[in-house]
């Protein structure tokens, strides 16, 4: 279905938080969003959604502009040292695990093992780990400008987990030039995945950094000189006790409130302590 009415947005995200949209969209194609978005968001406040690894959702009365069945890639050219991809933007990266081992393709390997990220989602926030971002390899964003519906095309600059979506349209496709590194990528994922599995609540629902790091700070550590470290609402929305910028929904059933409450706590601690002001890198949607 394309539209649906006050939709439940709790398992549209990994965190498991969620009250309803008035109005949930996922299009099917290109020419339904070149129709429709005009009209929606001469309507509604609209937010664009992934694969909702950064996003917690309050009641929202706008409309959610979901990626999720705008899904595939292809080649488009490939030589003996890189490979240009085209994505469309609901594609979850995971499903370029495969092929980039196969096939030698480097640049996205650190980002395979976060759950769900979505090739839009990871544009919009720049995603990165271990050195690497996702913008390293973006080549051309096509994008619609939902006042028009017409369809861009953009170089974006990007910045720490920044760029200039959502601000500037939906993410319909983007073209990526990945390198042949010649690594062993099998291993490498194995590696990666391992290391981030060590150092990050994966097996909870979360939604990764809740924070971003001030310059020169990790906001993880200014959290656990707070005492925030394992800290937990009474609904069972804590700080992980394995890496404390993460929000981890132990009980599964913390509510949007729980997640404000201690953003708020923690800002307001943070501050007091350091004088640093924490800026939110993940998205806290409610109307
Ligand atoms: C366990 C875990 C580990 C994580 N580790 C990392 C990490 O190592 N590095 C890192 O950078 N992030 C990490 N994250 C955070 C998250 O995965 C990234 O921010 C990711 O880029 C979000 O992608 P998404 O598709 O889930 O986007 P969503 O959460 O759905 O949306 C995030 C933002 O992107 C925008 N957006 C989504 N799709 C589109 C589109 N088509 N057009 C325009 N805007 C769009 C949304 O409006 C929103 O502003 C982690 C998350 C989890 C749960």
């Amino acid at each position: 279905m394309v539209f649906s009415t006050d939709f439940p947005l709790r398992e549209k995200t990994t965190i498991l938080i969620g009250g309803k949209a008035k109005l949930f969209f996922a299009p099917r194609g290109v020419g339904e969003l070149k129709s429709l978005l005009p009209k929606l968001v001469s309507d509604y406040e609209t937010f664009f959604l992934g694969g909702g690894s950064n996003t917690i959702f309050g009641d929202f009365k706008g409309v959610v502009v979901s990626s999720e069945n705008l899904k595939g890639w292809r080649v488009i050219e490939e030589t003996p040292k890189w490979v240009r991809l085209e994505i469309l933007a609901g594609t979850p990266l995971r499903e370029l695990v495969k092929p980039s081992i196969q096939n030698g393709w480097c640049g996205l390997e650190t980002l395979f093992g976060i759950p769900r990220i979505t090739l839009g989602g990871a544009i919009a926030m720049n995603a990165g780990a271990y050195g690497l971002e996702i913008g390293n390899f973006v080549e051309r964003v096509f994008y619609i400008d939902p006042p028009t519906g017409e369809i861009f095309e953009d170089k974006p600059a990007f910045g720490y987990r920044s760029s200039p979506f959502p601000r500037k349209g939906f993410v319909f496709k983007a073209t990526l030039k990945l390198p042949k590194c010649g690594l062993d990528l099998r291993r490498r994922v194995r590696e990666l995945n391992l290391r981030r599995r060590k150092s990050q609540p994966l097996n909870l629902p979360t939604a990764g950094s809740t924070f971003k790091n001030p310059k020169g700070f990790y906001a993880g550590k200014l959290l656990e000189e707070v005492g925030l470290r394992g800290f937990c609402t009474e609904n069972g929305l804590c700080f992980s006790k394995k890496h404390a910028n993460f929000l981890v929904n132990l009980s599964k059933e913390a509510t949007f409130g729980d997640a404000l409450k201690l953003i708020d706590l923690a800002r307001e601690r943070v501050f007091k302590a350091f004088g640093i002001l924490l800026e939110e890198e993940v998205k806290i949607v409610s109307l």
